[in-house]
């Protein structure tokens, strides 16, 4: 069965008495190679067990199991439960739940079904919760190797932007705290069914097993970041100004001039190490409530 032919997608809901819904960012690849291509490029470990996030009707599910050791599939539509069932069947490695991904508790399904195994994420996200997803799944402490997802090729612009670009902003300089993501390649928006408006590109974030930057207070360090590009046209010390307002302007360009940053910067110049810089020459002029 070929899940990535239209017609064989348009029957198969149909027979099972559902469709594709909007409201869940339900759009299903018709192209095999691209799941397969995704597939292949997700993850270097094949004795790895891959989290998936939407199966769907299964098509990049059935490629990742041909591959990798086991899949483990988080799907929220009850109604695609029976089509999952059916199309993926033969497949005696794949595990699907029927779980919201931003409610379940990843890291106890994992210690319980997964415990000493490598794990990595793969995914075509729902466009209407993208950096949700992507940030609990950094977030949420699993010890993922890798997460490779397919989302809109405007995000995909800012997951990978480098600092000072347009594209660079609060989510690019969160990520790169926790790993290096890298964009694989473009799906046009021929490659779905329904068609969304725009095109789509694959994004794989390699996670650090040892993080490289490490700010004293990772709450501050966030808390700076989203100051900075939360007034993204202020500078660096007035964004800061208002997001901290026991401090005064003069030890904010203090703290940005001994950092060797001309104070009228702004934020978005930063890398993610430079951030954490900026944030733990904060840390000590702040009350503890702030930190
Ligand atoms: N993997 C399939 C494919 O590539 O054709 C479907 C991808 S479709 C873009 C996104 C999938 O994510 C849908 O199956 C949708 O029902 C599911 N989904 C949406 N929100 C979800 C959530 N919060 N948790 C788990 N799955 C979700």
């Amino acid at each position: 069965m070929n899940l990535c032919d239209i017609r064989t997608v348009r029957e198969l809901l149909a027979a099972f008495g559902t469709g594709t819904k909007k409201g869940f960012g339900q759009n299903f690849l018709i192209n095999a190679a691209v799941p397969e291509r995704i597939a292949e490029e997700c993850c270097d470990a094949r004795d790895s067990v891959i989290v998936e996030v939407g199966p769907g009707i299964g098509c990049l599910t059935a490629e990742l199991a041909k591959r990798y050791k086991r899949v483990i599939a988080f799907e929220i539509d009850k109604t695609l439960m029976p089509v999952l069932k059916y199309t993926l069947g033969s497949f005696s490695n794949v595990e699907v739940i029927n779980e919201d991904i931003l409610k379940v508790d990843l890291p106890a399904v994992l210690a319980e079904k997964a415990a000493g195994e490598r794990v990595s994420v793969c995914a075509n996200l729902p466009y209407y919760i993208t950096t949700p997803i992507l940030m609990r799944l950094v977030e949420c402490g699993a010890a993922f190797e890798s997460i490779t997802v397919m989302v809109q090729a405007e995000v995909a612009a800012r997951l990978t932007a480098a600092p000072g670009s347009a594209d660079y902003g609060a989510i690019t300089a969160s990520l790169c705290y926790y790993g290096v993501p890298k964009k694989l390649f473009t799906v046009t928006a021929g490659n779905f069914m329904p068609a969304p408006k725009v095109d789509s590109a694959v994004v794989r974030i390699d996670l650090y097993r040892d993080k490289p930057v490490k700010p004293k207070s990772p709450d501050l360090f966030f808390k700076v970041i989203r100051a900075a590009f939360g007034q993204r046209r202020k500078t660096l010390t007035n964004a800061l100004g208002t997001a901290f307002p026991t401090l005064n302007k003069e030890q904010l360009s203090d703290a940005l001039t001994s950092l060797g940053f001309d104070p009228r910067i702004r934020g978005e110049r930063l890398s993610t190490a430079e951030f954490a810089a900026l944030a733990d020459a904060l840390l000590p002029l702040l009350p503890d409530s702030t930190k």
